[in-house]
């Protein structure tokens, strides 16, 4: 029965360390973009309070309110796949990494390298957007 496991964990080992850098990749990057925006979002936000109220009707005014509500979303987007991210680097050390959350299957390969944080199979995920 315990032989059936070690089979299991030997073969996720094996790509461990390949999961484990583009989780790291994209960990940094997302970090990285997280600072740019609330840094972005920051300067903005001080700068806001230098524009007399007459200057409301300013078209500019408006057009900087749309670009800031875009960077608002992305900021939030991105603190949503970081988390995702950093979860999935848990699994990892968990060694629960690669297996489909919802039927138990092994999450192919192929799906990890473009959605390393991918915490379903292709089926489940489409299965759980519908
Ligand atoms: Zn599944």
């Amino acid at each position: 029965m315990s032989d059936a496991l070690d089979v299991g964990s030997t073969a996720a080992t094996a790509d461990k360390g390949m999961y484990r850098q583009l989780l790291e990749e994209k960990i940094a990057e997302a970090r990285l973009q997280i600072d740019r925006l609330t840094a972005d979002i920051h300067e903005a936000t001080l700068a806001a309070h230098d524009i007399p109220a007459d200057d409301e009707h300013d078209p500019e005014g408006s057009t900087l309110t749309l670009e800031r509500a875009r960077e608002v979303a992305l900021l939030d987007g991105t603190e949503k796949s970081l988390a995702e991210l950093l979860e999935a680097e848990d699994r990892l050390e968990k060694g629960t990494y690669g297996t489909c959350e919802n039927c138990g299957r092994e999450i192919p390969r192929e799906r990890l390298e473009v959605r390393p944080e991918a915490r379903f199979c292709v089926q489940c995920a489409s299965a759980r957007r519908r």
